[in-house]
């Protein structure tokens, strides 16, 4: 062990190599110090611990094997934390990764904003100060009907500044039944404290008639909410108020109607097999006054909240204090707008947006896909792993079309020697991340969400898994 101990090179005679003088030159001479430290007293410290038996491998103490080391562990600090991932969960609309992806025209708008100058707030007509707004006005005006728009920074903002601007210390009267959490601490009660508007619930939680909201109308009231259920669904001995009876009231007391519609779509996606789910042009076509939706669920934009609804009560949410705080930045205005242009054309917004495009993939394709990556698989796996093509399904995800489930074909891996749980953590821990579902002992690779590029990364990282552990197994 001694002998092994006075073998570990000196931090110098690492510094002063070749490789070590390169290291140094692309990272920073701290950095290369104190990784060299880290790396040769972790390699005392085994020895201390009695490693330096017959097993322990001399050439560990080489200046190119320490280097290497140090290298890995170098690089391995220079990747980001907030980094790419693939999707093989099948679930398009996936919170925790990300939601939807940008069309390749929302991409270019972004960077070109991101890397110049912009007209964010200018209008090139004067030179004068001009609305960050009016970039998606029009677009929004056209596509949903409605007479004027503003965009903050997710729905749940937009909720908060409707309710603040419009409601604050007043009632609001909404269905008991539409009392919705989201998730991520998002309750509409909790919202509404927040906005300091007095909640008055109606109905029971499976029934509600317009009746009742009528009876609930005082001089104190607001307006009246809709919350799309968009997470859940009540089924049933049930009767929900419609947005047009509760329009009826709004116009009769003089109370203006707000409808959050959570997703939001554009299109109708019923040929594609999805339920049916309200879309906003329906609603403003409906009468409501003001109608709240997401960027970057079914839309498939970047993160937002996107209010479209009457002048009047727009213009009381822009001059709002909050509505400063909530604002939008230029990344998400000239991705937002991109991603509407696509919409003018809807076939090609079907094509172009990864998230209509994923929701609306034939099976065909799926099983074409399935095949391809399952070829590839096949090529680098053991062959005693069995592996196999299922017809399985995909849910939408971001709490839209709860009760959907979308046909798909998944691609199963079956480890051999190993658990699920252990090849997906593996998986999670590759660069880039995978992301799988795990069922009865298989690891599932949806293909729903994988695009053409994905299918190589996949096959590379279980290519890694795999060697990895028969090196382990080996040990
Ligand atoms: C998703 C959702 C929200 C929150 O939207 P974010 O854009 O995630 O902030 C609010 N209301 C409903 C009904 C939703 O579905």
């Amino acid at each position: 062990m001694q002998e092994y101990l006075s073998k570990i090179p000196k931090v110098n005679h690492l510094l002063e190599s070749v490789q070590g003088m390169e290291l140094v030159e692309q990272y920073s001479h701290l950095e290369v110090v104190e990784t060299i430290q880290g790396v040769t007293a972790e390699i005392r410290t085994e020895l201390l611990k009695g490693a330096g038996g017959s097993s322990f491998n001399p050439e560990r103490l080489t200046i190119e094997h320490i280097l290497a080391q140090v290298e890995e562990r170098l690089l391995a600090g220079t990747l980001a934390l907030l980094a790419p991932a693939v999707n093989a969960t099948g679930i398009v609309l996936h919170t925790n990764l990300g939601r939807s992806l940008l069309s390749t025209s929302a991409l270019q708008a972004m960077t070109a904003v991101a890397a110049n100058y912009s007209t964010l707030e200018i209008n090139r007509e004067s030179g004068e100060r001009g609305s960050r707004y009016d970039h998606v006005q029009g677009l929004l005006q056209e596509l949903t009907g409605a007479e004027d728009s503003i965009v903050v920074n997710n729905n749940a903002a937009a909720v908060l500044l409707t309710l603040s601007s419009l409601a604050a210390e007043q009632e609001v009267i909404i269905a008991r039944g539409e009392l919705v959490e989201i998730g991520g601490s998002f309750r509409i009660p909790d919202v509404m404290k927040q906005s300091k508007a007095r909640l008055v619930e109606v109905g029971a939680t499976n029934k509600v008639y317009p009746a009742e909201f009528e009876e609930a109308i005082t001089a104190e009231t607001a307006l009246l909410l809709k919350v799309h259920t968009s997470n859940y669904r009540i089924i049933g001995f049930t009767r929900t108020i419609e947005l047009a009876e509760m329009v009826k009231l709004g116009q009769k007391y003089q109370i203006p109607v707000v409808e959050d519609l959570g997703s939001g779509s554009l299109v109708d996606l019923t040929p594609y097999g999805l339920s049916y789910e309200p879309r906003v042009q329906d609603s403003i076509l409906a009468g409501a006054d003001l109608v709240t939706f997401s960027g970057d669920k079914l839309l498939g934009g970047p993160q937002a909240g996107i209010i479209v609804g009457k002048k009047r009560y727009i213009e009381q949410l822009k001059k709002h204090p909050l509505n400063r705080a909530l604002r939008v930045d230029k990344f998400t205005l000239s991705a937002l707008e991109a991603t509407l242009r696509e919409y003018r054309n809807p076939p090609r917004a079907r094509k172009e947006i990864p998230t209509l495009r994923m929701l609306t993939t034939s099976k065909r394709i799926l099983r074409e896909r399935a095949e391809r990556l399952l070829s590839g698989l096949k090529e680098v796996l053991p062959l005693q792993c069995k592996t196999g093509i299922k017809e399985e399904v995909s849910r939408v995800g971001g709490g839209a079309f709860p009760l959907d489930q979308l046909p798909t074909y998944v691609v199963e891996i079956r480890p051999d020697g190993s658990s699920e749980q252990e090849l997906a953590r593996k998986l999670r821990n590759n660069n880039p991340s995978i992301f799988t579902r795990c069922n009865h002992g298989k690891v599932l690779f949806d293909v729903r969400t994988v695009r053409e590029q994905d299918i190589m990364l996949i096959i590379e990282a279980v290519n890694k898994c795999f060697q990895k552990h028969e090196q382990e197994s080996h040990d």
